[in-house]
């Protein structure tokens, strides 16, 4: 959170290293950072017969504290570091409403800001969250469930991405068998979701970019999903077309024949600089000619992703793009923050140590609000520049329901394709991950393995086998 580029070891330090360090034991308690020769350190007596949550808490916010106080940084989420602070507090708000009745709402806030340092407008952005998503929570069932179908192809590749993603112009042979296999896979998923009387409520074909393969292709790709599955009963059916490099008319007449009922395009960013900085071969233009395009063959939810804190970008920068996003007025604006993973070129390469301030990027993001967008879904990732979120906001009524099940892991997401990840999600809370190959050639040559392993998905629900027998259709 506070230096982000350490490792993390139980050895003793060089001498004269920058360390932080944390050392517990004899009845002490004792947090130091040496940075740049000069040493700050804080001795404290360990509290006895803690619990290890309670010890662990203890440790953990008695090295914050020094941490905040030696760098002069204060993350606005404090001292949480999970991906889900939605789901936090709305299990806070259930706990809290047992045990202090009559408690008014602001209680929560106060009680996040003293317990964990969360800042008075991250709990009001992951408190309206909650409130927000309520009613796409209530209506699952215990056999509800969503597909996810990856097509880990792109036209190029970002400088930020470290997805499996193979460029079409490497890995272009594998797109037939890769499709020839995720059909297979498709297949058994319907006859597993069958048997084990499972209802569809979303689709999600993403990626990589689902586009980047020909309008034949994709049309064949969604006619098996058409024969495998009951696509006019689902609640709701994205596809990503996340580069407008790709993304011709013919491809979104597929997907509008198709049955998608919501489509992803995404800018990132409104600079053509920016563009070209992270690897994409597109321009500012190519996007609104592409939205104008969707728009024109009836595409009527559109959600834009934008990511803030890239490379070459300014808060002015990103303010501009937003304002030429909200003036096409998509259903939902996905906004990210910039993620620093290892196995990115941005990372590898070092190619840009200088990123934008993220955090006053966000802060225009109330832009949002004046517009008439609600946030709808929040989440985390572990690297992201200032231990910020990315947020999910929607016009009202256009909530995506996928993204909603998937990051509140309310119901199972059964996935086909490379890097796939089938998370089972019992009426019990248990849960149970299956995993694909990451790769499409180890996906493509071991596919009789991808196949065996989705035996799990019977194995997991013969234990709920007399629960709602209704639920199937
Ligand atoms: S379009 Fe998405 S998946 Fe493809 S390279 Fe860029 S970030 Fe990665």
């Amino acid at each position: 959170m506070f230096f982000p580029d350490a490792r993390l070891t139980k050895r003793w330090p060089a001498r004269r290293a920058d360390v932080v360090a944390v050392l517990r034991g004899g009845g002490r308690l004792v947090c130091a950072v040496r940075r740049d020769g000069r040493c700050d350190v804080r001795l404290r007596r360990a509290e006895a017969c803690l619990s290890p949550r309670a010890e662990e808490y203890e440790t953990c916010r008695a090295l914050f504290l020094l941490l905040r106080e030696t760098t002069g940084l204060c993350p606005p989420w404090g001292m949480l570091t999970g991906v889900r602070p939605v789901r936090f507090v709305r299990e806070l708000r259930l706990a809290r409403a047992r045990e202090h009745p009559g408690e008014p709402p602001e209680a929560l806030g106060e009680y996040l800001r003293e317990k964990y340092f969360v800042s008075e407008e991250k709990y009001r952005l992951a408190a309206r969250t909650a409130d927000n998503q309520a009613a796409a929570l209530a209506c699952g069932t215990p056999r509800s469930y969503s597909l996810y179908i990856s097509i880990p192809f792109c036209p190029s590749r970002c400088s930020y991405c470290s997805f499996v993603s193979r460029t079409t112009a490497q890995s272009g042979r594998l797109i037939e068998p890769y499709l020839e296999a995720l059909r297979r896979e498709l297949a058994g998923i319907s006859a597993l979701a069958r048997r084990n009387r499972l209802r569809l409520e979303t689709i999600y074909i993403g990626g990589g970019t689902p586009t980047a393969i020909s309008a034949g292709q994709l049309r064949t790709l969604m006619q098996t999903v058409r024969d495998s599955f009951d696509v006019p009963a689902v609640r709701e059916y994205t596809v990503e077309a996340g580069r407008p490099d790709c993304t011709t008319p013919e491809k979104l007449a597929v997907l509008k024949e198709y049955g998608a009922t919501r489509v992803s395009i995404n800018p990132q960013t409104l600079s053509d600089e920016v563009l070209a900085a992270i690897g994409r071969r597109h321009t500012a233009r190519d996007v609104l000619d592409c939205f104008a395009e969707a728009r024109r063959q009836g595409h009527g939810n559109i959600n834009m992703d934008l990511i803030a804190g890239l490379p070459k970008d300014t808060p002015e920068g990103f303010l501009r793009t937003l304002r030429g996003v909200l003036a096409l007025g998509p259903e939902n604006i996905t906004v990210h923050t910039l993620t620093l993973k290892r196995a990115s070129n941005l990372v590898i390469e070092r190619a840009s140590p200088e990123y934008g301030d993220a955090a006053r990027m966000l802060s225009s993001c109330a832009l949002l609000g004046e517009s008439g967008y609600e946030p709808y879904y929040l989440y985390r990732q572990k690297g992201t520049l200032q231990n910020l979120e990315n947020t999910g906001y929607t016009k009202p009524g256009f909530a995506g329901l996928y993204n909603i099940f998937i990051m509140e892991e309310v119901h199972t997401i059964l996935s086909a394709g490379a890097g796939g990840s089938t998370k089972l999600v019992g009426p019990d809370g248990a849960i149970r991950r299956i995993f694909n190959y990451k790769y499409p050639s180890e996906y493509i040559e071991r596919f009789d393995t991808v196949q065996a392993r989705k035996q799990g998905v019977d194995e997991f629900y013969a234990k709920y086998d007399d629960l709602d027998p209704q639920a199937a259709r």
